[in-house]
């Protein structure tokens, strides 16, 4: 039976560019050191957003005063005034298709998809519904018919942030109800403390492109029983299980 699978928004990339790998179940990640550590400086950050001011750190956290304070300066100096939404968890369905009266108007983009935030019920808990894609945004600024999001990043630089920063735009533009979406990719050196980002903007347009991404690739995978593999560079990483191009790259 089709059916269509559930997605998140930081694997944008690989699914987006191979419709098998959202079609494969996939092996189970387990944290690491660095992903443990980045999660308690993810806490930090939201702690001190939440409260609005600078935090009594632990004795055991303060290796992170001088990352925490410059991700914080990092905010205050580009973040603009708004509704505050810290850690919020986003599901949005693709309708698998335009749905539009014929010959109305054109086919806008949120005419193929719709979502919703979710009430914090754990980190990164979702329900996991089938057919839907699953994200949570570090931070949320909705300003009027602006919003900015940022997700905070303490590994290293990579093209696949840009595609899951667009999900996650268009998650908050149909949640929030938005027109143009500011989404920024915030690097923390917590060595150095260093702060730098990678800024996209998204306007209707931009949105409607990466919306039409997800609209077909629905459609591929609703039409199909199993879709054809697509390899490149992220299959050495693919979690797939039961590709047979991942099994001749690990040859
Ligand atoms: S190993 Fe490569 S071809 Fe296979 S599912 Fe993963 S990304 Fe696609």
């Amino acid at each position: 039976m089709t059916k269509l699978p559930i997605l998140t928004a930081s694997s944008t990339e690989e699914w987006i560019n191979c419709a098998l790998r959202a079609w494969l179940p996939s092996e189970a990640s387990v944290a690491g050191p660095a992903a443990i550590v980045g999660t308690r400086f993810h806490k930090l950050v939201e702690g001190a957003i939440a409260a609005q001011q600078w935090v009594t750190l632990d004795p055991l956290d303060e290796c992170f005063e001088t990352p925490l304070r410059n991700t914080l300066e990092w905010m205050s100096r580009t973040v603009p005034q708004g509704t505050l939404l810290v850690e919020q968890a986003y599901e949005l369905w693709p309708l698998g298709g335009y749905y539009t009266v014929p010959g109305q108007r054109e086919p806008h983009w949120r005419d193929a998809m719709s979502c919703r935030r979710l009430d914090k019920v754990g980190h990164r808990d979702y329900p996991n519904v089938e057919g839907r894609i699953y994200g949570t945004a570090d931070l949320v600024v909705v300003d009027g018919t602006m919003a900015h999001v940022i997700d905070w990043k303490t590994g290293k630089r990579s093209d696949a942030h840009t595609s899951q920063l667009k999900t996650l735009a268009l998650m908050v533009a149909e949640a929030e109800g938005v027109g143009h979406v500011k989404a920024s990719a915030v690097y923390v050196n917590l060595q150095s403390g260093k702060v730098t980002e990678q800024t996209i903007v998204l306007d209707q347009f931009d949105l409607h492109m990466h919306a039409g991404a997800i609209v077909s690739l629905s459609k591929r995978l609703l039409q199909k029983e199993t879709p054809d593999p697509n390899p490149g560079k992220y299959c050495f990483f693919c979690p797939a299980v039961g590709c047979p191009e991942k099994l001749r790259t690990n040859r």
